[in-house]
């Protein structure tokens, strides 16, 4: 907490997103003349995804970076902190953060916090879909997807086998909902305008299929609309599966729940949403209310319609982890862009009025238009209350987002990419830049130190070569040497706490490094890794100093 001035009044906003930028963006214009706020923004990545275009970068209309910007770079006047939040003391008014290349555990204290963590995806409940389904949620979402997609056409060239040949061809989406229905489009455009550089693929072979669980696809917008994109996207070759849900998927089969199976490399799923785990904490231990749908629970916090969280003070939540009433008094508000950054705007005038002491005034607000784009110059939307399709359509709907993107720059680079996407062939090229290694050596030499005390466990590592020291801290006594076969690092892991000893390498070393989520995996499904890292646990726990030679007991091991 060193040098931060407690004498202000520090509003602490949590999430990246179309909610927490957009607060700390209106709270800091708001308060450009006062000394006595101080405004911070935590958030994971330091830059700012606008999601509504994925669904384009995915089909190679846009350029990835060209919908992302720096966070830095539209609230210039909020501190910026890039960093984790990983949990809230809500006695001491701290938010506690994993934070540098350490990912040391930083307190963070505020005297208002605003909520705008969203929500994370949840296949849980659909054996195989986590493992094998792609996302439409992020940056690296679209990009892998797009780089899948042009993978599958360019096997399929060339693949002789026609099952193989098939599933390469087939393209399946999951959820008939906004960012579904626009995934589903852009993917056909994309391919559509991809084959002229395979003359070996005809048109005939290509198959999309859109599974959604109601009778009708778009449900957020009038019925005539959403028939409307059925029938342009069926045109266009995309198969409608309705009232049909996905039940399981593998490597190469999506199963739904009537027993049919859809053979395909390629399935992208838009639905399954659980509670930010933050957030989910924060339900259970902070005194917070949960929002409730049709009476039951939905992970998000209740709010009033001042943004504040029902029932504490000081706390505000926004977007997609908020539960708000609807300005029309019925149910709570969509968990849309549109919606969280006018929440956003009344959210930052109430701090400020609470700070001061004034009233608090309610969110209202009457949404302008909705509109989907289905990808070839095609969409629907109603604006005002007109209903619109096709061309029309389509341009109002790029008009619309190309001037809600933030900042100049980004939106003369969308511009310009929407021109030349006019005139010229998509770019097919296929960027392999996600081969990621789940398994690292790391290299150390003598007296660096390799994980240290206090720092958040996301690794576990094991000894190739060489000797570590492990230490009760950086200057303290040693508690065990370990070498070559050895591990460390599995108790932060597996207890889900943070790094209670240092370990420094006391000759030049090489560990093979392994992440959280790898371990977990394994000590899950393996029973006798399991049963082998409880022992571990035990012994470095309880055993007497003849555990590892002459080295005293590891009750302090990282
Ligand atoms: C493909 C797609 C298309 C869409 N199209 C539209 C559309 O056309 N119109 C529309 O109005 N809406 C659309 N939406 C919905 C809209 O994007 C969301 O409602 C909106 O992004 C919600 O904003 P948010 O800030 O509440 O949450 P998010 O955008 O999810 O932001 C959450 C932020 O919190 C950060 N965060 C989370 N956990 C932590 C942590 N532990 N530590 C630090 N930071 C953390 C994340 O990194 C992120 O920056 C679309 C969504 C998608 C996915």
């Amino acid at each position: 907490m060193e040098g931060m001035d407690r004498t202000r009044t520090r509003v602490v906003v949590l999430g990246g997103g179309f909610a927490g930028v957009y607060t700390a963006k209106y709270l800091t214009a708001l308060c450009s003349n006062r000394q006595d706020v101080e405004v911070e923004l935590l958030s994971e990545e330091n830059y700012f995804v606008f999601q509504p275009l994925l669904p384009e970068v995915a089909a190679g209309g846009i350029a990835a970076t060209h919908v992302v910007n720096p966070i830095r770079e539209i609230v210039p006047r909020a501190k910026f902190r890039c960093c984790s939040v990983v949990d809230i003391d809500f006695e001491a008014k701290v938010v506690l953060v994993s934070q540098g290349e350490g990912l040391e555990l930083v307190r963070v204290p505020y005297d208002h916090l605003v909520f705008g963590l969203g929500k994370v995806t949840n296949f849980s409940f659909m054996p195989g879909v986590s493992e094998h389904a792609l996302c439409m949620k992020d940056l690296a979402d679209a990009f892998r997807l797009r780089n899948h997609v042009l993978r599958c056409l360019e096997l399929a060239a060339i693949e002789t086998d026609p099952d193989q040949r098939r599933a390469l061809l087939t393209f399946v989406v999951a959820g008939g909902g906004f960012s579904g229905v626009e995934t589903v489009g852009e993917l056909a455009e994309l391919v559509a305008r991809s084959l002229r550089y395979f003359p070996t693929i005809s048109r005939a072979e290509i198959m999309f299929k859109l599974v959604h669980a109601q009778a009708s696809i778009l449900p957020e917008m009038p019925a005539k609309l959403g028939a409307a994109a059925r029938s342009v996207l069926e045109r266009r070759g995309v198969e409608m599966l309705l009232s049909a849900r996905v039940r399981a998927a593998s490597r190469a089969v999506v199963y739904l729940d009537d027993g049919r199976q859809l053979h395909t490399r390629t399935f992208v799923c838009t639905v399954g949403t659980a509670a930010n785990p933050v957030v989910k904490r924060s339900l259970m231990q902070g005194g917070f209310v949960e929002a409730e749908l049709n009476g039951r629970p939905i992970g998000v916090f209740a709010t009033e319609r001042t943004l504040a969280c029902v029932a504490r003070p000081g706390y505000w939540a926004v977007g997609d982890c908020a539960g708000v009433p609807h300005p029309s008094g019925s149910g709570l508000c969509p968990p849309t862009a549109q919606f969280a950054t006018r929440e956003a705007k009344t959210c930052a005038k109430n701090i400020l009025a609470a700070i001061d002491g004034r009233v608090l005034e309610n969110f209202s607000f009457k949404a302008l238009g909705i509109l989907a784009s289905l990808g070839q110059r095609q969409a629907v939307a109603q604006v005002f209350g007109i209903k619109l399709t096709g061309f029309v359509a389509w341009f109002l709907w790029r008009t619309v987002y190309l001037s809600k993107l933030p900042g100049l720059v980004r939106r003369l680079r969308v511009a310009l990419d929407w021109t030349l996407d006019l005139f010229f062939p998509r770019d097919i090229t296929q960027l392999q830049v996600f081969k990621q290694r789940s398994l690292v050596v790391h290299h150390y030499e003598a007296g660096e130190a390799i994980v240290r005390r206090g720092q958040v466990g996301r690794e576990v590592f094991f000894m190739l070569q060489g000797q570590v020291d492990v230490l009760a801290d950086a200057s303290g006594a040693t508690l065990a040497t370990l070498g070559p076969r050895e591990v460390f690092g599995e108790r932060a892991l597996l207890e889900d706490t943070v790094r209670n000893a240092t370990v420094r390498a006391s000759t030049p070393v090489d560990v093979l490094v392994m992440s959280r989520a790898d371990f977990s995996q394994l000590v899950e499904n393996l029973p006798p890794l399991a049963d082998y890292f409880d022992g571990l646990l035990r012994q470095r726990s309880l055993s007497p100093s003849d555990l590892r030679g002459e080295a005293p007991p590891l009750s302090q091991s990282a």
